[in-house]
């Protein structure tokens, strides 16, 4: 994994054929990128992902992973699965699975200990709510979530996670960060990741900003130091749009 990531999150859209067109619009248009690159796409598109995106630089991410390896949990779909099927990363914690799917600190740490163990990476997401903003709290927010996560997650593992700052209020609201709102808490985590671990660890680990990131703002956004990538969704559906984003990712 390089240091710079750039990750499409496409939430619920897509059909399996409409995936293939996406990723086959997107495929030449970031085949000299200097970053890493990823789709997030539904369950049901990841076999079609997986086989559009052979032969390129794409990796292919699901959306979420339960915690247990199989059994009763109708409608939930393993990490043991994802990694059967050769799937590389899966985002967690994002703030519409906390939201509107219950999601907590607790089971978001669980969530990761199944999808490390299954070797994939993660793309762990944290991010405060306007009202915590507006509070003042942002920074504790965002420790508590980080800490919580990477609970029992070694030095080793560490390698294969990436942070996400995702402000709830940023979120498909067309609503961005400032550059230097996202900077301060990426470093804020940083710092977190620097008292977990150690100041190697911190410098090494990728952290993202997500929060309406789109062609015109990502220059700025991904030129701050300690932004290390984005977490993009609407923009993502387009191929010229996540194309421009990720040539700025350098
Ligand atoms: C996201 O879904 O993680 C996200 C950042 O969405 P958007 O870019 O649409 O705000």
């Amino acid at each position: 994994m390089g240091k710079y990531v750039i990750a499409g999150n496409w939430k619920m859209n897509k059909t399996p054929a409409e995936a293939v067109e996406l990723i086959e619009a997107i495929k030449p248009l970031v085949k000299d990128a200097t970053c890493d690159v990823v789709v997030g796409v539904p369950f049901v598109d990841l076999p079609a992902a997986l086989e559009a995106v052979k032969g390129s630089k794409i990796g292919v991410a699901a959306q979420n992973c339960h915690w247990e390896k199989s059994g009763a949990y109708t409608g939930e779909i393993s990490a043991e699965m994802l990694k059967a099927m050769e799937v590389g990363y899966v985002i967690l914690g994002h703030s519409e699975r906390r939201t509107y799917f219950g999601d907590t600190d607790v089971t978001v740490q669980k969530r990761m200990r199944a999808a490390l163990d299954a070797g994939l990476t993660v793309i762990l997401c944290v991010g405060e709510y306007l009202e915590q903003r507006e509070q003042g709290i942002t920074g504790e927010i965002v420790a508590m979530q980080t800490k919580v996560a990477l609970g029992g997650v070694s030095e080793e593992e560490l390698a294969r996670v990436i942070i996400a700052y995702e402000p709830v209020w940023a979120i498909g609201t067309g609503r961005t960060a400032t550059a230097e709102q996202a900077n301060e808490v990426c470093a804020q985590i940083r710092d977190v990741i620097a008292g977990l671990y150690n100041a190697e660890a911190a410098k090494a680990v990728t952290i993202q900003y997500g929060g309406s990131m789109n062609a015109a703002n990502a220059a700025e956004l991904l030129a701050q130091s300690d932004v290390d990538g984005g977490l993009i969704g609407g923009a993502s559906l387009k191929p010229a749009d996540f194309a421009t984003i990720v040539a700025a990712a350098k």
